[in-house]
């Protein structure tokens, strides 16, 4: 039985991240999305707001469920009995970050690996802060998040 966690702060959920979830999910037998409580910068959406528009564009995937969780994704992994921990690597700017991380996380505990999926070439431009930035202006956001999303953000500026 080969588990997985993914972790990330989904602020919010964009076709990027659900290219990743949906091609991860094929590999693995259990994936376990871990929305992190702490982030440094004040999210837009709250916790509740993620966890429901993720658990939503993951209902179709039987062996995905989505978590919150407060600390390092190495012991979110750990208490989920995952060995594995997925990321997402877009550009050449994602590589040293994700590098340092998954190193450190494999340094804390070697029993855990990263496991990287390269974007998709249509979402690797694509980020939760570029969608952020676009809906606040008031443009179309439908050919970078799922409907949920739109939704989310039309209930949120009450504008789109
Ligand atoms: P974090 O704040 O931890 O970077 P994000 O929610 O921004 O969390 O992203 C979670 C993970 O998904 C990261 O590994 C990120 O690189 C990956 N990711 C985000 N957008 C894309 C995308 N368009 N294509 C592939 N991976 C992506």
């Amino acid at each position: 039985m080969i588990k997985a966690v993914y972790p990330g702060s989904f602020d919010p959920v964009t076709l990027g991240h659900l290219d990743i979830i949906k091609r991860a999910a094929k590999v693995v037998d259990q994936l376990v999305i871990g929305i992190l409580v702490n982030y440094v910068k004040t999210p837009l959406f709250t916790l509740e707001e993620r966890v429901q528009m993720l658990e939503e564009v993951t209902r179709e995937f039987p062996n995905v469920t989505v978590k919150m969780f407060n600390g390092m994704t190495v012991d979110f992994a750990r208490e989920n009995d995952a060995r594995l921990i997925i990321r997402g690597l877009r550009a050449v700017t994602d590589f040293e970050y994700e590098m340092q991380i998954a190193q450190t996380n494999h340094t804390i505990d070697s029993d855990i690996d990263t496991i990287f999926f390269t974007t998709s070439l249509e979402y690797a431009f694509l980020s939760s802060t570029i969608v952020r930035e676009v809906a606040h202006y008031n443009s179309d956001i439908s050919k970078f998040v799922p409907p949920v999303v739109v939704e989310a953000f039309k209930k949120k500026y009450n504008h789109l």
